[in-house]
This record gives C-alpha cells, sequence and structure tokens, in this order.
C-alpha cells in the first residue's frame, strides 16, 4: 500500500491531501489554519466524516505532528511508513529550479534561502520539508515549485526595462506563480479538445483569491501576468496588481506611512477587490453589491473583468492568436458573471459564450460549436499534479 500526500503550506496554514497511488484515489484531506495563532483550527474529511480540532499549535512543525497523529487516531493510516512520498508546493524557485524535484538536505536549504523571493511563503514551505523530512525519514519528499511551468519565459517576456546589472546581480526578474495550475488546466483543454498539446496555443486564465492569467504556446508558458512577486498583473482579492510605482511615494508622504513594508502590506492586502469597494475580498459579496447596484461594488467589479480583459487582449498580441482560452480556480470555476462579463467585453478576438453552458458547476467547454476562440471552465487541482510528480520521482 503506497501513500502519499500533496502539501500546500502557507504562511500561517497547512493544506494537505492524502492519496492512495497510483490509483489517486484521494483517502483523507484537511487543513490546519491559524498557525502560530490562539486557537488553531484543524479539520480532516475523510470518506463521508469530518473532525474539527481547535488548539493552539505554535509552528508549522508541531502542524506536521497533529496532522500525522490525526490520521493515526482517525485509522486513516494504521502506520507513518503508509507514506512512501510527500510532496510540496513550493513557491518561489527562483533561476534554480526549473522542474519538481527530490528534496535533499541541499535543496531544503536551497528553498529556505530561496525566502528573499517570497518572504511569507518558503519559510513555510521549507518548514513543512523539515517536519517531513524528520518524521517520515524513509520516504521521498519532493518540492513541485509554482514558477517552474514559467521557466520557458523567453528573456523578452522575464526582463524588467530597467539597469541591467538588477537581473545580472541581483536576478529581478519575472518568475510567475500558480504554473503548476496553468500547466494541469492547459494540458487538460488540449484533452478537451481533443488535439495535441504541442499544436495548441491557449490562454489560462487562474482567477481565485490571487489571480493569474497565462499565455500558454505548445504546452509551455510564454508569458504570465504575475511579476518578481504574486504582486503584479491583474486585480485582485486583496492585491492591487499592476499599478505605476510612483504611486508608492506619493502614498507613503501623504499618508505619512515610514516603512516601506507596511505599504508593500497595503498592495497586498488591503487593495484590489477589497480596497475598491471597502466590502470584501470575496468576489460573492462584491456580486452580490454590483447586482444590487452599490456604486463600489459596481466599480470592483467592473475594475476587475477590465484588468483581466485586458491581460486576456494583450496574450491574443503575445501568442499571435489563440485556440483556447480557459478559466479555472475559486473565481474562473465559479462565478458565472464573471465569465460573461469578460468574455461579452472579447467578441471581436472571436470568443463567446453560451449562456445555457455558463452555469454553476460547469466543466468543459462553454463557448458555441463554432467559436473561433473555445472557452472552457476546467476545476484546477494543484493537489494531483503535486502526487504525480511524487509518484514519477519515487526511488
Ligand atoms: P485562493 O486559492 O487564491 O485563496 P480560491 O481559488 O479558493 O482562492 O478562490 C477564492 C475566490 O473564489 C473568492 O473570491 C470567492 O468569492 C470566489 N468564489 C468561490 N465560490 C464562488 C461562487 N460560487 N461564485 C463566485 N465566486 C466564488
Amino acid at each position: 500500500m503506497s501513500k502519499t500526500i500533496a502539501i500546500n503550506a502557507g504562511s500561517s496554514s497547512l493544506k494537505w491531501q492524502l492519496y492512495q497511488m497510483p490509483e489517486e484515489t484521494v483517502i483523507g484531506k484537511g487543513i490546519i489554519e491559524r498557525i502560530g495563532l490562539p486557537d488553531s483550527i484543524s479539520t480532516v474529511k475523510f470518506g463521508s466524516k469530518k473532525q474539527e480540532t481547535i488548539k493552539d499549535i505554535k509552528d508549522h512543525t508541531e502542524a506536521v505532528q497533529i496532522l500525522m497523529n490525526d490520521l493515526i487516531d482517525l485509522g486513516i493510516i494504521a502506520d507513518y511508513a503508509e507514506i512512501t512520498g510527500s510532496g510540496h508546493r513550493v513557491v518561489a524557485g527562483g533561476e534554480i529550479f526549473n522542474d519538481s524535484v527530490v528534496i535533499n538536505d541541499e535543496v531544503a536549504k536551497q528553498i529556505a534561502d530561496l525566502a528573499e523571493y517570497a518572504p511569507l511563503h518558503n519559510p513555510a514551505n521549507a518548514a513543512g520539508i523539515r517536519a517531513f523530512m524528520t518524521l517520515l525519514p524513509n520516504a521521498t519528499h519532493v518540492a513541485v515549485f509554482d514558477t517552474a511551468f514559467h521557466s520557458t519565459m523567453p528573456a523578452v517576456a522575464y526582463r524588467y526595462p530597467v539597469p541591467d546589472k538588477y537581473y545580472t546581480e541581483h536576478g529581478v526578474r519575472k518568475y510567475g506563480a500558480h504554473g503548476t495550475s496553468h500547466m494541469y488546466v492547459s494540458q487538460k483543454a488540449a484533452e478537451m479538445l481533443g488535439k495535441p498539446l504541442e499544436e495548441l496555443k491557449i490562454i489560462t486564465a487562474h482567477i481565485g483569491n490571487g489571480a493569474s492569467i497565462t499565455a500558454v504556446d505548445g504546452g509551455k508558458s510564454i508569458d504570465t501576468s504575475m511579476g518578481f512577486t504574486p504582486l503584479a498583473g491583474v486585480m485582485m482579492g486583496t492585491r492591487s496588481g499592476d499599478l505605476d510605482p510612483s504611486i508608492i511615494p506619493f502614498i507613503m508622504e501623504k499618508e505619512g506611512i515610514a516603512d516601506i513594508t507596511e505599504m508593500i502590506s497595503i498592495l497586498n492586502k488591503a487593495s484590489g477587490l477589497q480596497g475598491i469597494s471597502g466590502i470584501s475580498s470575496d468576489m460573492r459579496e462584491i456580486t452580490a453589491s454590483w447586482e444590487a447596484g452599490e456604486a463600489r461594488g459596481v466599480l470592483a467589479f467592473e475594475m476587475f473583468v477590465d484588468r483581466i480583459k485586458k491581460y486576456i487582449g494583450q496574450y491574443f498580441a503575445v501568442l499571435n492568436g489563440a485556440d483556447a482560452l480557459v478559466f479555472t480556480a475559486g473565481i474562473g470555476e465559479n462565478s458565472f458573471f464573471v465569465r460573461k462579463a469578460v468574455i461579452d467585453g472579447l467578441s471581436w478576438f472571436g470568443l463567446d459564450i453560451v449562456d445555457d453552458l455558463n452555469v454553476v458547476g460547469a466543466d468543459g467547454i462553454i463557448s458555441s460549436e463554432n467559436a473561433k476562440v473555445k472557452v472552457l471552465v476546467i476545476p484546477t487541482d494543484e493537489e494531483l499534479v503535486i502526487a504525480r510528480d511524487v509518484e514519477k520521482l519515487k526511488k
């Protein structure tokens, strides 16, 4: 019996999914939230059952220990040794990692050292990895990088027009994110369209709380909207996306913000849908406000759609035309309002949407049969990609 656990560790959370491999059956999944805060919550779902435990969990190491104990106590596994692989989503792989790798001490250190590029995420990823390496010394541990799929971008796309040495000496370039998701949905789109991926030009729109759009040519990412960090690109739940950098010192002076870290935090956590609407970062609440005709909700919704449309337009140019557009992630999969508003503004490009297909729970093609560019909704599954990569790299 071989089981693989896929781990997605955030700064204060740890999401996991346990698979029976190679069958790819999910036998349990859960999330530990509020790590490092009082009253951390661990939720475990298995079969039709659900358990929720509230207790203080001080760090990721303790979270992993609690998770493993839960798996035993709930009878999901009988012995730690049943888990022969762990796969870890790592946010920043820099220019070092172009693909998933088996983690040894050196790789673990490199991941921790890449914290400069993802200060909130890589330390959490590294802590999760270390905890699993300690608890499961005989398992294969694999790192799956959010940036790896974008390593095929050409320099013309990934370089910023700033002095050369910022790149050559400090690695300032576009790295992108959500790579695992963009890769998964582009491959799945090719399957659904019944065409070889190598022959397709696809624009993938991963629109969740974090959002990014990617231009995929023949299965390879050639441009993506997130940048040096996930702050760039389209407007998001709480992130601004692209803006004129001159705004930063201007606002700092006007608002008496002395610390640049605080300013960056405002752009990451208090901007986007949240900042414009003043209501929420959650698209469900924004949509309700938009439907009710509330001015700030309407503006937030329309700006959100506008930024997505513009990036899709850019990528039609980058790809010199496209065969398909894919929507995925929380908003892309669920919000038919956002999908419709985006597509309605892109009819000149040969996009359309069939209202009867553009529904809650849509999965597959939602454009008309004769549409020049197919529009698809594909639920992403980053955990499955992680589990598959572990299986592929297992000793
Ligand atoms: P992340 O993984 O980046 O935190 P998700 O991919 O889970 O985010 O997406 C979260 C977003 O999806 C939220 O804005 C939420 O409102 C939106 N969402 C989830 N379900 C729906 C729905 N039924 N209708 C509209 N938006 C939805």
